[in-house]
């Protein structure tokens, strides 16, 4: 994924900058609190290029759109999606709280999801192109999981869950599977329909007591739970 040059809109590209979240700058550019070089814009669709200075309550800001993103570890508990209705609160909520200002004004997308009681490596990114690059089916990227599980899968449990088997929504693709502990399996996926991992497992008749996962394409989870960091650029280049 390279970093791009794109026309925008002010209010987008105000959220892309990370100068307002969007939702407020729309708010913002109506009540005419927004100046594109020298006039008040207040129009939130107005077309707007990378490299205009626009002033918010008078503090100057070039538009950019930095390619962003980051490693979070999720904790157990917490849903992936904008609102939760249990309200045991979303991983957006959990990480702005541990970003640093200048990071928590852009909109975060979650690179794909994971379950509210799966752990482990979730990417974001404040571009939609790497979403949709990450969780293309058609390009395959391996996800490592590890299982506990119920009972200690057999050799034949193994073969099943690397040969690929027939769930209700079709076949999987193969997958790598070894026993890393006697009800402890690894799982290494190339496709992520809802819930997979649980549904193979329990498909071969060991379900799935935790779940986390530790690695997308080549970027290996390695900050405490909780806790994020930007990825490196070769990370982004050859990883994702
Ligand atoms: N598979 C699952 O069943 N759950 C996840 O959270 C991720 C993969």
């Amino acid at each position: 994924v390279e970093e791009g040059e794109r026309a925008d809109w002010l209010a987008r590209a105000l959220g892309r900058s990370g100068i307002l979240p969007q939702q407020e700058a729309e708010h913002a550019i109506r009540d005419g609190r927004v100046r594109v070089e020298d006039r008040v814009e207040r129009e939130p669709f107005a077309p707007v290029r990378p490299g205009m200075t626009v002033f918010v309550e008078g503090q100057a800001h070039r538009l950019e759109s930095p390619l962003h993103v980051l490693m979070f570890h999720k904790p157990e508990g917490v849903i992936v999606a904008g609102t939760d209705p249990e309200g045991q609160g979303t991983v957006f909520e959990r990480l702005r709280a541990v970003l640093p200002p200048e990071l928590r004004n852009f909109e975060w997308y979650a690179v794909g999801r994971l379950d509210r009681d799966t752990t482990g490596l979730l990417l974001f990114t404040n571009d939609e192109r790497v979403v949709q690059h990450g969780t293309s089916p058609a390009k395959h990227l391996p996800k490592r999981y590890v299982a506990q599980v119920a009972g200690r899968p057999s050799e034949e449990a193994l073969t099943r869950l690397q040969e690929g088997l027939v769930l209700e929504d079709g076949p999987t693709r193969p997958a790598g599977a070894r026993l890393l502990a006697p009800e402890c399996v690894e799982l290494v996926l190339t496709e992520g329909r809802h819930h997979q991992v649980k549904r193979m497992l329990a498909a071969v008749g060991h379900p799935v007591r935790t779940l986390h996962r530790q690695a997308v394409g080549s970027v290996l989870l390695d900050v405490p739970v909780g806790s994020w960091r930007p990825l490196r650029p070769e990370e982004i280049s050859e990883g994702l």
